[in-house]
């Protein structure tokens, strides 16, 4: 951690104790890293404060479903007077959703996070891009304010981080990700539990989306592209939910020759979100800032307004143009 990354946290610090009415919210579409750093966060400041609010945004995949401290993730009405909002793993303030409106009510907003394309929107920006994931930046943190990190808090940190880098083995993944992940073991968190309910714990209908996914998927520029487009149909079928589509994006990826991987998921009618990854050279958060997305160098997403195969021409364009 830089110098100017400490300074920033104890500022951060020291506004969190003397806030009253602090608020915390995931954003659109949780994943991994969000939900753990959220409750990691959460706890912590319970811990120091004795309250604190986790707006539920959105729904929660079934996947993190196991996480210690998940009540404490409620709907809450925007009226009430906020002295402090934290936005965790979020790039701009369109990404929380329904926290955006508590977040431009608050006096002051902490952003804490890891995107390259983050926009500074806090009054203080924690940002580190070299983290693999916030939930690094997040630990970090929770060591600074001094609270203890026990077995709940680390197996929230863990599963932020681990979900972030692929079970540490993407690019994004440091030395310091793994000195972190060595602390979190070392509090005896239990690994192959989370992990058994991270990636080995997937249901049929899932299984059975997958399959189908798999069965549409096409290649373009000689095998260095992959796309597959999942729509409301196809989930149907299955009897499947948009979350279920997770890792079809990095099984793209994963074949040899494929340099970019794309997935379209058809969100409704004229929703169509994307999600896209690179292997070593395309910086694909390049791509996705052209549809107002965001991300990393190797994982970003955005969402386009239109019919699905629209959408996907206008993707497959923008991508064929990066390697140009
Ligand atoms: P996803 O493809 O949704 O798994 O996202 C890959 C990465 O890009 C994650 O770090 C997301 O936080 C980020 N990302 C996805 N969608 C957006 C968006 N619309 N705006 C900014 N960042 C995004
Ligand atoms: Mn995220
Ligand atoms: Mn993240």
């Amino acid at each position: 951690m830089n110098n100017s990354l400490g300074n920033l946290m104890e500022e951060a610090i020291k506004l969190i104790k003397k806030s009253d009415n602090i608020y915390i919210a995931s954003h659109v579409q949780p994943d991994g890293d969000n939900i753990g750093s959220i409750l990691a966060l959460g706890m912590a400041i319970k811990r120091l404060k004795g309250k604190v609010n986790i707006i539920k945004v959105d729904d929660i995949p079934s996947d993190y479903h196991f996480l210690p401290g998940l009540e404490l993730i409620r709907e809450h009405d925007v009226g009430q007077y906020i002295d402090l909002f934290i936005a965790l793993d979020s790039s701009d303030i369109d990404r929380l959703g329904l926290g955006k409106e508590f977040a431009s009510k608050a006096d002051k907003i902490i952003n804490i996070d890891h995107h390259v394309t983050n926009d500074n929107f806090g009054h203080i920006n924690i940002i580190s891009t070299s983290s693999g994931a916030t939930g690094e930046i997040v630990y970090e943190f929770i060591k600074k304010m001094g609270v203890k990190i026990d077995k709940d808090i680390a197996t929230c940190l863990y599963t932020a981080i681990s979900t972030d880098t692929g079970s540490f083995i993407y690019s994004n993944t440091s030395y310091k990700t793994h000195l972190i992940v060595a602390e979190l073991l070392k509090i005896g968190i239990d690994n192959n539990h989370i992990n058994v309910n991270l990636y080995q714990s997937r249901s049929m209908e899932r299984t059975k989306l997958f399959i189908d996914s798999l069965n549409r998927l096409e290649f373009f520029l000689d095998g260095k592209m992959g796309i597959i487009t999942v729509t409301q149909e196809m989930l149907r079928d299955n009897n499947a939910k948009l979350e279920d589509t997770e890792g079809i994006v990095s099984f793209i990826r994963d074949i040899d020759s494929v340099e970019v991987a794309c997935l379209l998921k058809e969100i409704d009618k004229n929703e169509i979100k994307v999600s896209i990854r690179s292997k070593k050279e395309i910086d694909v958060s390049k791509i996705c800032n052209k549809f107002d997305g965001g991300g990393h160098m190797r994982a970003a997403g955005c969402t386009i307004y239109s019919e699905i195969d629209t959408a996907k021409e206008l993707i497959l364009e923008e991508i064929k143009m990066t390697f140009r």
